[in-house]
């Protein structure tokens, strides 16, 4: 087969398979973790080619280009969309397109599952078509677009430069992904978030709460650090490049940190057990990961990206300073609608104000000396709950957490992963009432995993209960 044959047989095949998982979310209701706002968003971006700089209006096209995609493919259309009781029996015979669905490039076959198996055949053949496809918890995946793959053991660092088509849980918050060899930086996210977020700065308007305010100004003074001193939708454009090449090293760096706390740091079935819980919706115990991957320790295979702010301070101060209000923005959830994010929010914003203390009104650096060692206490402190967390979890689901040898860290990780799973998921949907008698500890636990962390950071003030007050007066002081 040509090159150009091979790519076109993918592209219509991955096509046909994200047309049916949009129109399975449709009829069942189901968009996963994302919810239906996101997940339709995505798709209409996708279905009706709305560039990354226009905002997106849901509108009568979305559901014509739909119809339209699913004639193409042949796939089932009923006007029972969005909200209306669909027949079961289309969900059931999209559910089978899916579940049974096989890429068929010549005489090879790929199932979802063996998504990376596929892109290391297009990346064989010399093909700078990229595909991202396979399960992620109950989610299922799926981004075909073109980029570049950069081998860096042991992961190939991936840069998606542009997308032809996803899958309705790849929403446009969801800016990198790691999969167990790949590291996955979505630039169209990227850049669609820069005119969400940032260039929308321009017209926003003066607000009331403690919160709104606090992120405005983090926001007034990031800008700032890029040069933007007048905030005209105009003067923040020009900013693009450095703000993705920031972007860029921040983000994959955070999800080195991901594989650096999982191979590294924790025993392989606790770390697997760990992103299994994913099951259970946002914990404490997502939080506590997501601070880890931020301040993992150095490795042969990089830094997390607070450690990788550090060391800027004394190269490149400015960069330093662009990178640090990035990060601490991307972070700082108060003043956003998603409260599942909150408990990261109260974590990580401490921790990246203790790093800068007020010397006579001025933020100032820690030493980046200083600055590893406390940050590895707090690694350490963050290890040692996560640990114990998942000890109690585990008993709850009657899962053994023995250590297994092999010799591939990285395969055994993804086939032990598969199998403690599945052991997990059979578990819960044997008795459904213990996921939440596990919700349950875990949310008795966060006040006390809040508690640990402000003291070991010197803040007695921050209210465990209700941190977030307490959170923007630590954190205030930097940007205001
Ligand atoms: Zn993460």
């Amino acid at each position: 087969m040509e090159l150009e044959d091979i790519e076109y047989a993918v592209y219509q095949q991955a096509r046909k398979l994200a047309v049916a998982l949009t129109l399975h979310a449709e009829a069942s209701g189901n968009w996963g973790v994302s919810g239906s706002d996101f997940g339709r968003q995505s798709m209409a971006r996708w279905l009706c080619h709305i560039p990354a700089d226009v905002a997106c209006h849901l509108g009568n096209s979305y559901l014509s280009k739909l119809r339209e995609a699913a004639q193409d493919h042949a796939l089932p259309w009923t006007p029972h969309y969005l909200g209306e009781t669909a027949d079961p029996a289309i969900i059931a015979s999209l559910e089978e397109t899916i579940s049974s669905f096989l890429f068929q490039i010549g005489d090879k076959e790929f199932s979802l599952q063996q998504g990376e198996e596929l892109d290391l055949f297009l990346s064989e053949k010399g093909s700078n078509l990229i595909i991202i496809a396979g399960y992620h918890g109950t989610e299922r995946n799926l981004i075909l677009g073109r980029g570049i793959r950069d081998y860096k053991a042991p992961y190939i660092h991936i840069a998606m430069a542009s997308e032809y088509l996803r899958s309705p849980s790849i929403v446009m918050p969801i800016v990198a992904m790691i999969g167990v060899h790949s590291i996955i930086i979505r630039e169209l996210a990227v850049e669609t978030i820069f005119h969400d977020k940032w260039v929308a700065v321009a017209n926003t308007l003066p607000s009331l709460s403690h919160a709104e305010k606090l992120g405005y100004a983090i926001k007034k003074k990031t800008l700032a650090a890029y040069g933007v001193s007048r905030l005209s939708a105009q003067s923040i454009a020009q900013i693009y490049s450095d703000f993705l090449s920031d972007m860029q090293c921040l983000l994959t760096a955070h999800e080195v940190g991901h594989g650096i706390i999982q191979h590294d740091h924790l025993k392989e079935n606790t770390a697997i057990l760990a992103e299994s819980s994913q099951l259970l919706g946002d914990t404490i115990l997502i939080s506590l990961l997501e601070l880890l991957a931020d301040i993992a320790p150095e490795s042969s295979y990089g830094k997390g990206p607070i450690l990788e702010i550090v060391s800027f301070a004394t190269k490149t101060p400015e960069r330093a300073e662009r990178c640090f209000g990035l990060y601490l923005s991307d972070a700082y959830f108060y003043d956003t609608q998603t409260p599942h994010m909150m408990g990261y929010s109260h974590l990580i914003l401490p921790v990246m104000a203790h790093l800068r203390p007020l010397q006579n009104g001025h933020p100032t650096w820690l030493s980046e000396a200083v600055a590893q060692t406390r940050l590895q206490q707090i690694a350490d402190w963050a290890l040692d709950w996560v640990i114990r967390l998942i000890d109690v979890l585990g008993r709850y689901f009657e899962l053994e957490i023995a250590d297994v040898a092999a010799t591939d860290p990285f395969t055994r990780y993804s086939q032990k992963g598969s199998l403690l799973y599945d052991t997990l998921t059979h578990h819960i949907q044997k008795n459904p009432t213990l996921i939440d008698e596990a919700t349950t500890y875990l949310n008795k636990q966060a006040p006390l995993v809040y508690r640990s962390l402000y003291d070991i950071l010197g803040y007695p003030d921050i209210d465990e209960h209700h941190p977030t007050a307490g959170v923007i007066k630590t954190v205030g002081p930097l940007f205001l």
